[in-house]
């Protein structure tokens, strides 16, 4: 419904869209547009595009690449694409990306930044150089002191973002902090945990916390996950055994965790 909206609204437009080649319905959003940049960003999380968004065929995705057989809608030609970590630009030149943001996503960020500011007239180098020098977004990959230990930050907000953030944790036994809250900026239906691959916790000593803590003691249930179910983040960290903490959470959960390890 939401590409189906995009895909209105830029109908026409004389704007540049930047876009992710790799998304179905991104791609499919951005093709009714005149000016498309493809970028090739990636796309780790694809449950939600198995249906083709032109005819409701059944999405082939052999590889990187991606097709319905039924209508031929398919994966444009990229322009800019991630490869490892380094950006390849339109024409074929590779710049290294050295961000201090860790994980995938933020690679496939800066690769389409890069193809935004090259629109604006600014050079892959200048523009990842910039990128490079930013150590934390509103908060999110923040490494903070509370209570004596080293807590990170990180925020997630749907099951796609659940997914990167898992890649790029501290691995077993580090332990982690979830906390969910259904407020109006996070949705009030919850039902999307059931779409988040917790079973990658597994190993983890995992305390849950939030507004939705019991639900999210559920899902962890199911996946087989330790947990203990917490009133505070002081309370989780006190009961965590050694190692950076790493605090996941979604949107009012995340702002409520920054006001937490303010004091
Ligand atoms: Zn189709």
């Amino acid at each position: 419904m939401l590409a189906e909206k995009w895909r209105e609204g830029l109908a026409g437009s004389e704007a540049v869209i930047i876009a992710n080649a790799d998304d179905p319905l991104v791609t499919w959003a951005a093709s009714s547009c005149r000016r498309v940049v493809w970028v090739a960003a990636g796309q780790a999380y694809r449950e939600d595009a198995w249906s083709c968004p032109s005819c409701g065929g059944v999405m082939q995705r052999p590889g990187e690449d991606w097709y319905c057989a039924a209508c031929g809608f398919r994966r444009p030609q990229p322009h800019w694409a991630l490869n490892g970590d380094h950006v390849i630009d339109p024409q074929g030149s590779a710049w290294p990306i050295r961000l201090q943001l860790p994980g995938r996503a933020n690679l496939s960020n800066a690769t389409s930044s890069a193809a935004v500011a090259a629109v604006f007239g600014v050079h892959p180098q200048v523009a990842l150089q910039r990128m490079e020098a930013v150590q934390a977004v509103a908060g999110r990959y923040e490494s903070v002191q509370f209570a004596g230990r080293e807590v990170r930050l990180l925020l997630a907000k749907n099951p796609a973002g659940w997914l990167e953030t898992f890649t790029l944790i501290d691995p077993a036994p580090a332990p982690v902090v979830l906390s969910v809250n259904a407020l109006g900026a996070d949705g009030t239906d919850t039902s999307w945990l059931w779409d988040v691959d917790y079973e990658r916790l597994v190993g983890h000593p995992v305390f849950v916390m939030g507004q939705r803590k019991l639900d999210l003691a559920v899902r962890l249930e199911v996946a087989g996950v330790h947990f203990q179910v917490v009133d505070s983040l002081a309370q989780a960290v006190a009961a965590a055994p050694p190692g950076r903490i790493e605090a996941i959470a979604n949107y009012t959960a995340f702002q409520q965790l920054r006001r937490d390890v303010r004091g």
